[in-house]
């Protein structure tokens, strides 16, 4: 456990260094913590340090684990590809959802959306590298999907999320990530402000913070290698 305890403090001083680096307001990055195949111990270490953002990818192995862990302060952000027959746990138990790509998918996670619950918090995964079969929409379907969102009573669209290809370079990670904010800032309107940009892993966070994540999902370097 002192592991993780170590390792989140050297990923949160990154964090800040890259902030500084590249003239970011110190704090405007936040960390989510990706816990996918972790033990709960393990989240309950980086909790003891104060960590409350954890991120998820397989709802059932997730959905046992926050109910397990039982700990009203923290946040569940769903990163995963959304299947249509699993909105309804994922409206149930999550604060945040990464992945929405459809208007279909989009729909079904409003109208399960419990009523006593707040509105669940969204960003559309956006596909800019588009050879591969990765998830997200394309950029030209982008407007109408965050239109379609924005009409939603149980959802509050907050951002894009994307997951580019690894490229080994900074440079050339930096291109997607800031095409990507480009779309923000081109959806986004006063009547309807939208303030995350969730992008950055492990291995092109630097580059992510650059371009302006607001959120860089994280496991490896915080958790070790996944088996
Ligand atoms: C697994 C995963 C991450 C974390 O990747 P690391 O390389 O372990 O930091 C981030 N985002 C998504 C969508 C993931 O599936």
């Amino acid at each position: 456990m002192e592991n993780i305890a170590e390792s989140l403090e050297l990923l949160l001083g990154r964090i800040r260094l890259t902030e500084q680096k590249y003239g970011r307001n110190p704090g405007s990055v936040k960390l989510l913590a990706v816990s996918k195949t972790r033990i709960v111990n393990d989240i309950r270490a980086a909790r003891a340090c104060g960590q409350l953002d954890f991120g998820e990818n397989y709802v059932q192995e997730a959905v046992n684990k926050i109910l397990e862990i039982n700990d009203p302060r923290l946040i569940w952000h769903f990163i995963g590809p959304v299947q249509s027959n699993k909105t309804r746990q994922i409206a149930s138990h999550f604060h945040w959802v990464h992945g929405v790509d459809r208007v279909k998918i989009a729909r079904r996670l409003s109208d399960a959306r419990p009523q006593h619950l707040p509105p669940l918090n969204i960003c559309i995964q956006v596909n800019i590298s588009n050879e591969t079969s990765k998830s997200g929409v394309s950029p030209e379907e982008l407007p109408q999907l965050a239109a379609a969102c924005r009409g939603l009573p149980n959802l509050r669209l907050r951002g894009l999320m994307t997951l580019p290809e690894p490229w080994p370079d900074i440079e050339q990670q930096r291109i997607p990530f800031r095409k990507v904010r480009m779309m923000l800032d081109s959806i986004t309107s006063s009547e309807y402000p939208l303030d995350t940009l969730s992008m950055g892993t492990t291995n092109d966070m630097e580059a992510a913070i650059a371009e302006g994540a607001t959120i860089v999902r994280i496991g490896t370097a915080l958790f070790g290698e996944r088996t």
